[in-house]
């Protein structure tokens, strides 16, 4: 089943930016959906018509085959939003701040929803604490904590981890794991490419306005002309020692970066021996989501 289709999605503005041009997504049931791009790209224009805080100016979104534009109300039940840069109630206790939002989206057991909330979001201990004493992750936690209690089946969650320290990120994307194991569809935006990368189940890259990428992480290498790097650290590296092995892509006193455009083991064993025999340092690594994101967004994308 498909939690979310958007299709031929348009927004533009009313001073005539064209935040989203004809967009197509489909995102699937019980995966997490991950929408990438840099600021302005149309992120959050693109989630607040899918959670129905704004209308499209042409175009359809669906959420679990029902329309938003035409029954806004029916999607709000099955949806938990955390919009971006939210700010829980400062003056409320944590459990009260998931009961106060709870009953006023018609939650019938309450108590239910407040401990599941609370467990689920590891926030039993801070159950009576304020909002306000918080530190920036726990607020944020607060606010996960508020969307999840009405157990939502699609969570849409705009730059989450922006703000969380790295323990606090992992904890975070954990949980997301955990609430995709419920059966729940979480789709968000993020600016960390490698948390994208390890996490989702699917990615889009969206860019002033058009999605120009769009599928597992692991599919996204092969649209790289780079597969792999070797880098070399040493003193008075020679460039052209290197020159025909692969395409140098950075060069400085120290570094030497060079970009291979296959794995292929026998030339990086030369590679590596010829490096090593000048007394300098050796890397290799595979070209990441983060390469094709640059290469994408970067206008650089080659193939
Ligand atoms: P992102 O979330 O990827 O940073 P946004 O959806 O916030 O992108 O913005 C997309 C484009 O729409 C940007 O050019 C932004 O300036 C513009 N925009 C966003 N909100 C409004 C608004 N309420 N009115 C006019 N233009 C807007």
């Amino acid at each position: 089943m498909v939690a979310v289709v958007c299709r031929n999605l348009t927004k533009i503005y009313s001073n005539g930016v064209v935040a989203n041009d004809s967009i197509n997504l489909t995102v699937r049931k019980g995966i997490i959906f991950t929408i990438l791009g840099p600021n302005g790209a149309g992120k959050t224009t693109l989630l607040r018509q899918i959670y129905t805080e704004l209308l499209p100016t042409s175009g359809e979104i669906e959420v679990f085959s029902i329309n938003v534009v035409e029954n806004p109300m029916e999607v709000r039940k099955l949806i938990g939003v955390v919009p971006q840069a939210g700010l829980p109630i400062p003056e409320l206790r944590v459990e009260e701040h998931i009961r106060y939002f709870s009953q006023l989206r018609g939650v019938e057991d309450v108590n239910s929803a407040v401990s599941y909330a609370l467990e689920t979001m590891d926030l039993e201990d801070y159950r009576d604490r304020l909002v306000m004493e918080l530190s920036g992750g726990l607020k944020q936690r607060v606010l996960v904590a508020t969307a999840i209690a009405t157990k939502p089946k699609l969570l849409i969650l705009d730059e989450p981890t922006v703000g969380m320290d790295p323990i606090t990120r992992r904890r975070f994307w954990r949980k997301m794991e955990e609430l995709r194991g419920e059966g729940r569809t979480i789709l968000l935006t993020t600016h960390y490419v490698d948390e994208a990368e390890t996490v989702s189940d699917e990615v889009a890259i969206l860019n002033k306005g058009k999605i120009v990428h769009k599928g597992r992480p692991a599919d996204f290498k092969s649209l790289l002309k780079l597969k792999a790097y070797v880098i070399v650290k040493g003193r008075n590296i020679d460039p052209s020692i290197f020159v025909n092995y692969g395409k140098i892509v950075y060069f400085d006193d120290y570094t030497l970066k060079l970009g291979l455009e296959e794995i292929d083991f026998d030339l990086l064993k030369e590679i590596r021996d010829s490096i090593l025999k000048r007394g300098f340092v050796f890397t290799f690594k595979e070209a990441s989501l983060e390469d094709a994101y640059v290469q994408l967004v970067g206008g650089d994308l080659i193939g």
